[in-house]
């Protein structure tokens, strides 16, 4: 049966899950047929989608939607809209989805869905067509007890009322808890648009007292965007010194501390951050000595070309992959911990999946309930991960890795698929 399963894994595996695995399994024995069921997605769908553009023409837009791992519930991830996104793409965020979804303690498998397009070549209505037409595409396979699609790199939770409602249309009845990420008017909860960002400030919190790092820590943020600027914030109120700030052209250091409440109020209206520090450069900023160093941009940003320069104490990544493998190890190598992605950032699903329990219990709940909850949520992530780490000496990625890949395959034990 082993053999069997390895058999089939080769010809549709992916790759870089598979990498992933051999990481796991280099501190944890797994079996020939635990790796066989997790270095591949369950389902894979793809649809090459027609739409009508303004013009008059019909043209096609490959899409995909991934559905990795259920064995925890329905599959939960995100649709991006990019040129470049792949099956060999949305095959690892759908991985990483259901591991994080496993470390956050939330009953849900993985998934993601892509669509090759560049958003910014179409016109409203051709992105809303496109959009309701992926939903007709897909509408078997989504569903809010099947696969609840989210918001990913652009889209947003306009994007996310079209895709519902087209749901809705094709059903004949109310559901929605098809997808998460809506506007709040038609079921998205309190509390998502910074729920990412309040999740991994309790995250730092809980890693700093750990660690015993102190108080009044110097933070750098890489990344002014949805989650950075939410985070500064976070960090402000919560005491934390946070001395240098950027996006993509450029950012500031006050190693007296950045003026947080007035720079994030300056920069959301102009988009600026001049004035509130000295000029840094991106590179600048992320070998800054700074006792936390935050990257909440874009991925590949801890390299093998600066890992060395870094001199930051400890690294809470709020971007998902902002540091390479190799990197890492480095990192790992010198003493320098990395609180790892799918923890740090699972602040925004936990807040999707209270979302749909509301819309599925037809609740609506208090932004104070949805950021106490979170924030339980949150730190019980934490202190899971935590006791594998001690356990089993590992670092941070790994014992989230192996948390993460235990609490699948123990799921698919009790389903009969291994023994354990
Ligand atoms: P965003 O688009 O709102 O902001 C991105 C920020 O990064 C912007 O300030 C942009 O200027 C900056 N940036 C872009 N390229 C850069 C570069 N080369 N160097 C420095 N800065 C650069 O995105 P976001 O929603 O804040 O997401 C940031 C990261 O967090 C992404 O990796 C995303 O996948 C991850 N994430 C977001 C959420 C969420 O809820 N928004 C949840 C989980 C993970």
């Amino acid at each position: 049966m082993d053999e069997e399963l390895g058999q089939r894994g080769k010809e549709t595996t992916c790759e870089l899950c598979s990498l992933e695995l051999d990481r796991v399994s280099e501190v944890e024995s797994l079996t020939e047929r635990d790796i066989g069921l997790l270095r591949q997605p369950r389902r894979r769908v793809n649809v090459s989608i027609p739409v009508r553009m303004d013009d008059g023409t019909v043209e096609h837009f490959p899409s995909f939607r991934i559905q990795y791992n259920g064995s925890r519930g329905p599959t939960k991830g995100g649709i991006r809209y990019h040129p470049g996104v792949d099956e060999d793409e949305v095959d690892e965020l759908a991985f990483l989805m259901t591991l994080k979804c496993a470390v956050a303690g939330l009953p849900f498998g993985g998934a993601k869905g892509g669509v090759q397009v560049d958003p910014e070549e179409l016109s409203e209505g051709e992105l809303e067509r496109l959009s309701r037409a992926y939903v007709d595409e897909y509408h078997d396979v989504i569903g809010p007890q099947k696969d609840i699609p989210a918001p990913d790199v652009n889209t947003n939770a306009k994007v996310m009322g079209w895709m519902m409602d087209e749901y809705e249309s094709v059903a004949g009845e109310r559901a929605p808890g098809v997808i998460t990420g809506k506007p709040p008017e038609i079921g998205g909860s309190e509390g998502r648009e910074y729920a990412t960002s309040l999740g991994g400030a309790v995250v730092l919190d809980e890693f700093v007292e750990y660690e015993g790092m102190g108080e009044e820590l110097d933070v750098a943020i890489q990344g002014m965007g949805n989650v950075g600027s939410y985070l500064a914030e976070f960090l402000d109120e919560r005491g934390y010194n946070v001395v240098a700030v950027s996006d993509s052209s450029g950012g500031v250091y006050d190693g007296d501390g950045i003026d947080v409440p007035a720079m994030v109020d300056e920069y959301r209206e102009s988009g600026d951050l001049d004035g509130f520090g000295d000029a840094v450069t991106n590179d600048e900023l992320l070998t800054l000595d700074v006792d936390v160093l935050v990257p909440a941009a874009i991925e590949d940003q801890i390299t093998d070309e600066n890992v060395d320069e870094v001199r930051a104490d400890a690294v809470l990544e709020m971007a998902n992959g902002p540091t390479t493998p190799s990197a890492d190890e480095r990192l790992s190598e010198r003493g320098v911990p990395v609180v790892p992605d799918i923890l740090a950032n699972a602040g925004g699903v936990t807040v999707s999946y209270f979302e749909w329990v509301q819309n599925e219990a037809n609740e609506y709940w208090l932004e104070t309930k949805v950021n106490e909850k979170l924030a339980e949520q949150m730190r019980g992530a934490f202190r899971g991960i935590r006791s594998v780490k001690q356990n089993g000496d590992l670092t941070w990625r790994s014992a989230a890795y192996v948390h993460g890949v235990n609490t699948v395959l123990d799921a698919e034990a009790h389903r009969g698929n291994v023994s354990r």
